[in-house]
């Protein structure tokens, strides 16, 4: 049986939808709206369309955003520079630094310097461990929107064996820390791991986020399990893949998100919502 399709599109519009109705409600208060700086370096074509992505949706829910478009040769005190001013600007409540930075720049360096209450990516080693230790200010947008996805389809996580194939900073870990903390048991896969394969077949939740196109095919996934694809793949002949072989992959689970279409969106609608979040924190 082919399995349901998890619409990202659809909850994402629902979160925006939340948090144009916060950010109507504060102009009605008479407060300033959200504001956010976005930082995009150089001219990396998959950077550009992500950022455009986040400009626009600001722009639907009421969030100002102010663009840096800097250029490749910008250097690291430059940056830091920018970062020490957003840091003090009282209408600036999120930060936002695209990711890659050239090799030149430090990316830990950077977003160590971004005050963690304007840390609307989640990125910071202060926001990760309060994530680590049950105290979650701002989460990590992907991974926080992979939960509200799960939750869209009835399940809870609590009790559940999910396996997340992927152990990076932005993505894997942070993924792993917001399940565990809504009582999932969590194995967690890397390129280390001796068959990732075997793992994500005990699975009832496999988040497959290793950015490789169709790492995860049906033979990884259990009947009856719920996949979730966080993979962006641009393949040679333009287009866009996840991690998951979709066409085996819903044959065999029972829910199942595409790509594109399925965490994506989640994830800029999460930033618009810790934006938002971050504004009233600072009450202002
Ligand atoms: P990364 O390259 O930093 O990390 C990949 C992880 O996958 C590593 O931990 C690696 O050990 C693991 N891995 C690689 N091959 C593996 C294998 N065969 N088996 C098990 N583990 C394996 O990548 P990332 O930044 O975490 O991004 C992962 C994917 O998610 C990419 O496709 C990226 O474009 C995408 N992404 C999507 C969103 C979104 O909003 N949907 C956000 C961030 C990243």
């Amino acid at each position: 049986m082919a399995a349901q399709i998890i619409d990202g599109k659809k909850v994402a519009a629902e979160v925006r939808a939340e948090v144009r109705m916060g950010v109507d409600l504060r102009r009605e208060q008479g407060k300033r709206p959200p504001g956010i700086a976005v930082i995009l370096i150089g001219d990396d074509p998959a950077s550009n369309v992500y950022v455009n992505h986040k400009r626009r949706a600001c722009d639907e829910v009421g969030i100002m955003s102010r663009s840096y478009d800097l250029p490749a040769s910008t250097t690291q005190f430059e940056l830091l520079k920018i970062v020490d001013e957003l840091n003090a600007d009282p209408v600036i409540d999120g930060i936002l630094i695209q990711l890659p930075l050239p090799s030149h720049i430090d990316d830990s360096l950077v977003i160590e310097r971004i005050d963690p209450g304007k840390d609307v990516d989640g990125f910071h080693p202060t926001n990760v461990g309060k994530l680590a230790l049950r105290i979650p200010a701002l989460r990590p947008c992907t991974p926080f929107g992979v939960i509200k996805l799960i939750e869209s389809t009835g399940q809870v996580c609590k009790g559940k064996h999910v396996v997340v194939v992927g152990a990076s900073n932005i993505v894997g870990r942070p993924m792993a820390l917001e399940l565990l903390l809504r009582g999932a048991t969590v194995t967690v896969c890397h390129r280390f791991s001796a068959d990732s394969a075997a793992l994500s077949r005990q699975a009832d939740i496999v988040i497959a986020a290793a950015g490789k196109p169709g790492l995860i095919t049906a033979d990884w996934v259990r009947p009856g399990a719920t996949v979730l694809d966080v993979g962006i793949n641009r393949l040679d002949t333009g287009k866009l893949v996840g991690d998951v072989d979709f066409a085996s992959v819903s044959e065999k689970a029972a829910w199942i998100s595409p790509v594109p279409g399925g965490v994506g969106p989640m994830t800029v609608a999460m930033l618009m919502m810790n934006t938002l979040r971050a504004c009233e924190k600072h009450q202002l």
